[in-house]
């Protein structure tokens, strides 16, 4: 029985230890990943490696996986049959049921009682254990630490590392109530050792055995299966029966493609060249019997949905959970599937039902970390948005994002309201902030101001010369025109951020025009999976960009000038009249920051010692979608600014659209690692390029009585240029 998300979310949320040490294995995992996948870079030509960068290791396995997706039947068919040419039996599992009863059957056919069991996470997608032990058979994982999380009754909270959420003491208590013998929590070999003589038996006596897949090779039917412990080949060589389960999306054409899928695999899951065991298990040896049950379960669903095809190519490596800021937090169980993290808010839906996965999907800030590291290029981010909108397609949005958006969407309304609200602010305005009575989760952070005036009274419709003198003012931004875009954000309670985007754009010798319709960008309606609104407000957004000629269009609000480049045109694909003003728009948009980057790219500044010391935080999207998280940092140094360089620059401030109002306490713990991070800078001011970031981190920094000052890294930038 899996518990509601709500009370899920709550348990992990209640335990510190959980969140603590998933953020230092994250931490870890990275610095590791990272090292391996340079060695591979260093020494692979060397070595004679095929390919030798992450990114055309990449590409070769994203071919090989396209392949069989491209013609799933035929890769299928050349399996069965070198698979049946080898002595092995395959089924055919349609649904999760489907596969139970077939493993039950074979099982009951040849009088199982125990049954030995490696780590397969489509035995865990099926609820294989459950109905198996219902019927009787006794099943023992032997994976260590599925082990473990059978002794506790629970399931794995990480694809890799099942028992990651388990403390070593937790898991000596487990052990001596399993063994009935004193155990050491401070002693691990002695635990691993007792685990070993307590397998081994297992191993020895099992009737059958089972063992999952990281590929089926179509060419030779041949099961590929990696480990670190070994005992996926104990069970699947002591017992006399082998049982495999496997989605067919394993299948590889070739040896070949397997074996670039092993260089991406072990890197990306565990940090290591080559994991400890590797195992190819090509038929059957006389007088042993091999099967193959091969689960649909939602996979061939995924595969007619253009949106959600690609999510077939996953290899199960976890490394979208590993660099996901929402996983630390909460960690697996609250995804409430064995499909953890970024990877299960996708395809658990097709497994287990949309209702499975509506509240898990709201954890997903955007941050689009996971995406930059899946070794497959599966675009997670755009597809939980889908999975998002497939929500509230089906159960609609809450009222009150509904009421929000009615307002948001309309520009005459929302700027009736928005002016109100300014008045009627000011009896509880204290200079940026309001002192306003807090409910106890969103305590943490003050709530910004309106500004009086916003940005669109003093900027709309109006256009800014370049300057002509200055120390960037012959930037290869001049002869530009950039028209900008304001961001409601800015506009609203920040519009001193805007000006000095534009004086800064001015100095760099650009000229500068605010195009006079426009309003919201849409990407609140996005973010929150109201496709049809988002849709509207997009088309506005291309027709009052559309109405001013310029070369470029420019927004300080990074968020806004990323959905408009990456996301419009996806959004507005099935009209392809609007695809295509999307695209041309899109191709034209830049942040800020990766617009004086690529295009001003100005010259270098003397460096100001005595100026405040700036330390950057790169707006994950930023970091992640534009490949820009640099470009801070060295644009400030640029205008002669002394940077103390921030860790996890480009990781997730916790903003994240409406997460940070849905989920406030997951907010707070993100937040707060970025402002850990802040602190151990010392710097006397924290940048950034995205002012949803700014008004969350100042308001948290508020909270938090810290010294540090939060600014626009254009108002820093115009500082030092104007020096
Ligand atoms: S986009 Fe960021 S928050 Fe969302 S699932 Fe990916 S890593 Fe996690
Ligand atoms: S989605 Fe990509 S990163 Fe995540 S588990 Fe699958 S292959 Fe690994």
């Amino acid at each position: 029985m899996i518990a509601p998300f709500a009370e899920r979310y709550r348990r992990a949320l209640a335990d510190p230890r959980l969140k603590r040490n998933l953020l230092a294995f994250q931490r870890a995992w990275r610095l590791t990943r990272d090292a391996a996948f340079d060695r591979l870079q260093a020494e692979g030509p060397g070595l004679g490696a095929s390919t030798s960068s992450f990114a055309d290791a990449k590409a070769r396995l994203v071919a090989a996986k396209d392949s069989v997706l491209a013609d799933p039947d035929a890769a299928r068919a050349r399996f069965v049959a070198a698979f049946a040419a080898r002595g092995g039996t395959v089924h055919d599992a349609w649904t999760a049921d489907d596969a139970r009863e077939i493993v039950l059957r074979l099982l009951r056919e040849r009088d199982v009682k125990l049954f030995a069991k490696g780590k397969s996470m489509v035995g865990e997608e099926v609820f294989l254990n459950h109905h198996l032990e219902a019927a009787g058979i006794r099943v023992v994982e032997t994976d260590l630490g599925e082990w473990i999380v059978q002794l506790a009754h629970e399931t794995p909270s990480h694809m890799v590392m099942p028992a990651i959420h388990k403390s070593r003491q937790q898991v000596a208590t487990l052990l001596e109530a399993e063994t009935r013998t004193d155990v050491d929590p401070d002693d691990i070999g002695a635990m691993v050792r007792l685990a070993r003589a307590e397998l081994r038996r297992v191993f020895l006596t099992a009737d059958a055995g089972m063992i999952g897949a990281n590929a089926l090779i179509a060419d030779t039917g041949t099961v590929m299966l990696v480990t670190n412990e070994g005992n996926g080949d104990l069970v699947s060589t002591l017992p006399k029966t082998l049982i495999v389960i496997a989605g067919w999306e394993k299948l590889v054409p070739t040896f070949a493609d397997a074996a670039s899928q092993l260089r991406l695999l072990a890197r990306s899951a565990t940090a290591q060249e080559i994991t400890t065991y590797t195992s190819f298990i090509t038929g059957a040896d006389d007088g042993r019997e091999i099967h193959l049950v091969l689960v649909d379960n939602g996979r061939s669903a995924l595969h007619a949905d253009p949106a959600f095809r690609d999510v077939l190519r996953c290899i199960r490596c976890a490394a979208c959970a590993d660099v996901c800021p929402s996983y630390q937090v909460v960690g697996g169980h609250v995804f409430g599937y064995i499909y953890s993290g970024p990877i299960g808010l996708v395809n658990t839906a097709a497994h287990h039902g949309l209702d499975a996965v509506a509240g898990p999907q709201s954890l997903c800030v955007s941050c689009n970390a996971c995406a930059t590291i899946c070794p497959v290029d599966i675009p997670l981010p755009q597809q939980i948005l889908r999975v998002r909108a497939k929500v509230v397609e089906a159960h609609g949005l809450p009222l009150a994002k509904r009421l929000a958006f009615a307002v948001w969407s309309r520009p005459r309304v929302f700027d009736v309201v928005m002016r109100a609200a300014s008045v009627l602010q000011r009896p509880v305005r204290r200079g940026a902030f309001l002192r306003v009575p807090l409910p106890p989760a969103q305590r943490w952070r003050s709530v910004p101001a309106l500004a009086a005036t916003p940005a669109r009274d003093t900027l709309l419709g109006r256009t800014f010369e370049p300057v002509e003198t200055g120390p960037w003012a012959n930037s290869q931004a001049r002869g530009r025109t950039v028209a900008y875009f304001l961001q409601c954000i800015t506009d609203r309670f920040a519009p001193e951020q805007a000006m000095a985007a534009i004086e800064l754009l001015r100095a760099c010798g650009a000229r500068v025009v605010v195009p006079a319709g426009q309003h919201c960008c849409g990407l609140p309606p996005l973010d929150a999976g109201d496709r049809a609104t988002a849709r509207r407000m997009a088309k506005h957004t291309i027709r009052a960009l559309e109405a001013v000629a310029a070369d470029h269009y420019v927004s300080a609000g990074a968020s806004c000038a990323i959905a408009i480049a990456h996301d419009y045109a996806e959004l507005l694909a099935d009209e392809p009249d609007w695809r295509v003003r999307a695209e041309r728009i899109g191709s034209r948009t830049l942040d800020l920051l990766s617009f004086l980057e690529r295009v001003a790219d100005p010259p270098a500044l003397p460096l100001r010692p005595d100026a405040p010391t700036v330390t950057m935080h790169s707006f994950c999207q930023t970091t992640n979608v534009m490949g820009s998280g640099d470009a801070g940092p060295g644009l400030l140094q640029r205008a002669g600014i002394p940077v103390r360089d921030l860790a996890e620059r480009g990781v997730c401030c916790g903003f994240g659209g409406s997460t940070s109002i849905d989920h406030p306490e997951l907010a707070r713990e993100i937040a707060q690692r970025k402002l850990d991070n802040v602190r151990a800078t010392g710097a006397a001011v924290l940048a950034t390029d995205n002012p949803g970031c700014l008004l969350h981190l100042r308001g948290a920094a508020d909270v938090a009585h810290d010294r540090f000052v939060v600014r626009h890294v254009a108002e820093v930038l115009l500082d030092g240029v104007r020096q």
